[in-house]
């Protein structure tokens, strides 16, 4: 049996995703930078200090998710912590839009489903794809945590006020997508409730990243601080909570 605990975490080749990474590493966990690419994840591995092992992982393929769960078998046999980080805002087709052009051509009247399709997949049906294949090695550990990242856009109560600010880009594509990820977050949490695994979603927010063309205002340190918070709460720590490093966010 590997006798440090050990976590995966999505999406860790770049990011908020490795900041994660970084962090677990130092506290002394064996860490599976998830990575789509595998030489990606292989570079950003070696940028970590402490157990940092490559896993070419895509959430969007189921068949290289059951090979990621089944490597995590062979290799280690243990599995304490899931952080599924992975995520894109847009598709390439839509890359070259700017923010106001993106939203004007995916308001719900007007969005492609292949659009809606294709960041729903990676957003919220990839989250529970490898959720379900890494479930019986996180049912084995003896406290698993999973953390969704997820995103203070995706809140409904917050959307519904008239005065949120960023309420006139509320849409159907990313911030649906967060919504959705919260619903599966409460979802497994009550399903998991009895097991002593808890599941939470965080809001790492508006961090310097890829994702928004490296126009976010925190820098990744501070995108990580409340996904890694929730990483390691104790036994007495919350299940089905969404929350930011400010504390709890209405869903
Ligand atoms: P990022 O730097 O763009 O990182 C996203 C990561 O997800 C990349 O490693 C990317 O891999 C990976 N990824 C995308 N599709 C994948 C797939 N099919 N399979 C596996 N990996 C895939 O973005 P980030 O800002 O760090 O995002 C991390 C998380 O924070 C996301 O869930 C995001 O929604 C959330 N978030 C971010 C912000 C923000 O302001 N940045 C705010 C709220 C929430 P490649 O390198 O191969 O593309």
């Amino acid at each position: 049996m590997h006798d440090k605990p050990v976590a995966l975490v999505t999406g860790a080749n770049q990011g908020i995703g490795l900041q994660i990474a970084k962090e677990l590493a130092a506290k002394n966990f064996t860490v599976l930078v998830g990575s789509r690419d595998y030489g990606r994840g292989e570079k950003a591995a070696k940028t970590i200090d402490g157990d940092a092992r490559p896993l070419q992982i895509d959430v969007t393929d189921q068949a290289s998710i059951a090979a990621a769960a089944e490597r995590i078998r062979k290799e280690i046999g243990r599995l304490d912590v899931l952080v599924n980080s992975a995520a894109i805002a847009r598709t390439g087709r839509l890359s070259g839009a700017t923010v106001e052009e993106y939203v004007k051509s995916t308001r719900p009247s007007v969005v492609s489903l292949d659009e809606l399709r294709a960041v729903f997949e990676t957003n919220v049906f990839g989250v529970v794809a490898v959720t379900q294949a890494m479930l019986p090695l996180l049912r084995e550990a003896p406290a698993a945590r999973i953390v969704n990242v997820s995103s203070g856009v995706g809140s409904l109560t917050q959307n519904s006020d008239p005065a949120y600010p960023h309420r006139p880009i509320f849409g159907p594509v990313y911030p649906a997508s967060k919504t959705a990820l919260n619903a599966m977050t409460l979802a497994m949490a009550i399903e998991l409730e009895s097991t002593g695994i808890k599941v939470n979603a965080a809001c790492p927010g508006f961090t310097k990243t890829n994702l928004n063309n490296y126009t976010g205002t925190q820098t990744v340190e501070e995108g990580a601080r409340e996904p890694v918070r929730l990483a390691l709460i104790g036994p007495d720590g919350p299940t089905g909570t969404f929350s930011n490093a400010a504390g709890p966010l209405p869903w």
